[in-house]
């Protein structure tokens, strides 16, 4: 069963997925600009700052399903998540 509460630990993570979806956001939104006037080794540099945030955000949502599963402390909307 799967309470909801507040949670230090919980609110921490989804503050870290927050900043992480933000820095992919933003590099994703910058390739176009960086593909059309940079040259090839910006955009091989871009390009691998969107996989790092990308595998951020995976990292992050992972620790976030793990520690509310042990935690018992997801909203909701996590019960789906947990249980896949
Ligand atoms: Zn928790």
């Amino acid at each position: 069963m799967i309470q909801q509460m507040a949670c230090p630990e919980r609110g921490r993570l989804l503050k870290l997925y927050a900043e992480a979806t933000r820095a992919l956001s933003h590099h994703t939104a910058v390739l176009p600009d960086v593909a059309e006037g940079s040259g090839a080794d910006a955009f091989d540099r871009t390009w691998g700052m969107c996989e790092a945030a990308k595998r951020r955000c995976a990292e992050i949502r992972q620790a976030m399903y793990e520690h509310i599963e042990k935690h018992r402390c997801g909203l909701r909307v996590m019960q789906t998540a947990t249980t896949r």
